[in-house]
């Protein structure tokens, strides 16, 4: 088994080092782990991410593990990128001139806001909600249509702390992420099933189960991830995530070599 999102301290929001997230991956049988820290750049708020000057320290930190380990797990080295359109240039050069595994792409941040954090609850409560979703669903689109991202990061994040929407505000939104997984599909960029929403009220991976099905039927790619952003969590819910992924119709998931991604049937157990 694997997981394809785990953090290090050098995000400022994560504890236990890259040696001891390995450790603990090696603990929970997993074959494969992948570092996928924070890199999020002016003019977005970069208190929570690495900067680019510690890309190489990181980088450096992760091959170290990755041949240390070699032959007992993949380590692999990764980055998720916090898409907005003034950073493009920029991720588009760290992304060509470092030796990545994977780079996934999230949008934390709407009109300014950042919608994971505790703080996104007072977002959502002071704001209408649909021209959010919009700005959110926008972001999306430009990140998967920019060609930066082999893997998309908790999808349908704007539900974490979203209002109940209306019968027709959820329509409207579930036409526009029809349209962006029809997107998706097109470029067959990876989505990740991010298991750190099933600790959140709503108790769901991202994505939920019924935008996984619809991820199922336009043919998008999936693979497993635990988000953590501490030794505990790495690979957590794993299991859980594999029956979401199997409920939603996929025999196979994603794997990733230099940044190509390889389909691995899912067997009977659920075990690649
Ligand atoms: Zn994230
Ligand atoms: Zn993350």
């Amino acid at each position: 088994m694997l997981d394809y999102h785990v953090h290090t301290p050098l995000c400022k929001h994560a504890t236990g080092t890259p040696a001891a997230m390995v450790r603990a991956a090696v603990a929970k049988g997993l074959q494969e782990v992948a570092f996928l820290d924070h890199l999020t750049l002016p003019p977005l708020p970069t208190d929570h991410s690495m900067t680019l000057k510690d890309i190489p320290f990181y980088l450096n930190t992760i091959r170290e593990l990755t041949h240390a380990w070699e032959g007992r797990i993949r380590v692999l080295a990764g980055l998720e990128i916090d898409f907005h359109p003034d950073c493009l240039p920029t991720l588009r050069t760290v992304c060509n001139s470092f030796d990545l595994d994977i780079v996934g792409g999230s949008v934390h941040f709407v009109n300014g806001h950042n919608i994971a954090s505790r703080s996104g609850i007072k977002t959502w409560a002071a704001l209408p909600p649909l021209p959010l979703y919009h700005a959110y669903i926008d972001t999306m689109e430009a990140l998967v249509d920019a060609d930066l991202c082999d893997m998309l990061c908790h999808l349908d994040l704007m539900d974490k702390f979203a209002p109940l929407l209306s019968h027709e505000q959820r329509q409207e939104i579930d036409s526009r992420m029809n349209n962006l997984l029809s997107l998706v599909a097109r470029k067959q960029t990876v989505v990740e099933v991010n298991g750190s929403g099933m600790d959140q009220p709503k108790g769901h991976p991202y994505p939920s189960p019924s935008l996984l099905a619809a991820c199922h039927e336009k043919g998008i790619p999936v693979t497993l991830s635990s988000d953590a952003h501490n030794p505990f969590s790495v690979g957590r819910h794993n299991q859980a995530l594999l029956g979401y992924i199997r409920q939603a119709g996929y025999k196979a998931i994603t794997k990733f070599y230099g940044r190509k991604p390889h389909s691995m049937i899912l067997t009977e157990g659920g075990q690649p």
